[in-house]
């Protein structure tokens, strides 16, 4: 079977074609500046790489555009688009409705719908490239997986802010946690190399790419997550702030002559992190450079980074009792030795020791466990794979 993944976004359209059989992507490409102009890249196996200018008006049009070089017989793989088996998209937010990934029909868009205020930005996309694949491809089945799914099974106490009650009733303002997908690959990917049964095994993932959370997984399910509410929590990101004293909004309203969206949407999201700390750049690769310089900003905040990975290490290894493994993923997580062996060097006394030879990761292996002798915490680079996760649930569903 072949299954189509599409991650939509406000002005961009991302897919990547998987042959189920093997589990390879056999083409993948992206559209963007949707409305604005338009540009498209595809690149499938054995054909060459394609990228031009083309105007694209909205999603149904980029759709179409995929479709058509999907099946060109210079640039494609298929001979036509009914040999597209099934469609899976990424969708940020599933609010408390959705803990696992389901067959679209009509209640599931109202649900999507209804957690467009807790995903403003993104639900609306992701809808879009929903609604756009039922237009040019009709009759294919087409499954949601949520980035909130993975976290609907932690406990209360992990979720649950310490504010009235009855926002969290009437708003349903609480933790919700993102990246689900990444982290239920990875954590599922540490059970299956380490043969264990996920039942029986804790973990900590560390995403770490532009956005970053850490999710504590306890058999198999999540615990706890540094993401909220919204992806702004948590650790130290290229533009995002993480975790503050939220008085911080206020003061800094008062000071600005700001209002509060203005400070959290604008300063937090979008100016605060690797960017707002260094002054350099939201690229790590920028921010390390510059520290290995001797900018004493990008120094700061690189040692934000590990500061802030190291504390939800620690906080999550006592909220769970007991760890088995530790997985660095994502961007910086995979491509950095540097911060692996800075996070885990003050790690000794829970267990966690890395090879310090291992962890350079000379041949560049996707999956590499960079455990030292003698620690009774396993510790791996994994490479996340959200597309392949987003396939494979699309295909399980479909054959049930
Ligand atoms: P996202 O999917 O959240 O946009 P990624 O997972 O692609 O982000 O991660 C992007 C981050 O990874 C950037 O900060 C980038 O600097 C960092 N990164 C990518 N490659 C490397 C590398 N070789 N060394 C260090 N950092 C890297």
């Amino acid at each position: 079977m072949y299954i189509l993944v599409i991650n939509g976004g406000s002005s961009s359209l991302k897919y990547q074609l998987f042959d189920m059989d093997t589990r390879k992507v056999l083409a993948k490409g992206l559209c963007e500046r949707i409305g604005k102009g338009g540009r498209m890249r595809h690149n499938a196996v054995g054909r060459n790489k394609l990228e031009f200018d083309i105007d694209i008006p909205d999603h149904t049009f980029a759709v179409r555009l995929v479709v058509k070089k999907l099946t060109d017989p210079q640039y494609g793989v298929l001979k036509d688009m009914s040999q597209i088996g099934a469609v899976g998209h990424r969708v940020l937010h599933g609010g408390q409705w959705f803990s696992e990934s389901v067959v679209i029909d009509d209640d599931v868009i109202a649900a999507i719908e209804r957690c467009i205020p807790l995903g403003p930005l993104h639900n609306p996309a992701n809808l879009m490239g929903i609604r756009a694949c039922a237009t040019v491809m009709p009759g294919v089945p087409q499954v949601a997986v949520f980035d909130t799914a993975f976290h609907q099974s932690m406990p209360k106490s992990s979720y649950i802010y310490a504010i009235p009650y009855k926002y969290y009733e009437k708003y349903a303002i609480r933790r919700y946690g993102f990246h689900g997908t990444s982290h239920r690959y990875v954590s599922g990917r540490l059970a299956e190399i380490m043969g264990v049964k996920p039942e029986d095994f804790n973990c900590i993932v560390c995403h770490l790419g532009n956005g970053s959370s850490l999710c504590a997984v306890r058999g198999g399910k999540c615990f706890d997550t540094s993401m909220g509410l919204t992806p702004l929590d948590g650790v130290e990101m290229g533009t995002r702030s993480g975790a503050l004293d939220p008085a911080v909004v206020s003061t800094l309203c008062a000071r600005l002559g700001k209002d509060a969206s203005y400070v959290v949407d604008q300063i937090l999201n979008k100016e605060s992190g690797l960017l707002g700390v260094s002054g350099i750049s939201s690229d790590f690769r920028d921010v390390n450079a510059a520290a290995d310089e001797g900018n004493e900003r990008a120094i700061l905040a690189r040692d934000i980074l590990v500061h802030t990975i190291r504390h939800y290490i620690g906080a999550y290894a006592a909220e769970m009792g007991r760890v088995d493994a530790i997985a660095f993923t994502a961007g910086i997580g995979e491509n950095n030795a540097a911060l692996r062996e800075n996070v885990t060097d003050t790690l000794g006394f829970m267990g966690v020791k890395i090879d310090k030879v291992k962890n350079l990761n000379p041949d560049r292996e996707e999956e590499l466990e960079i455990t030292a002798p003698g620690a009774t915490v396993r510790t791996f680079i994994i490479a996340t794979n959200e597309e392949l996760m987003i396939a494979l649930d699309t295909e399980r569903l479909i054959k049930a």
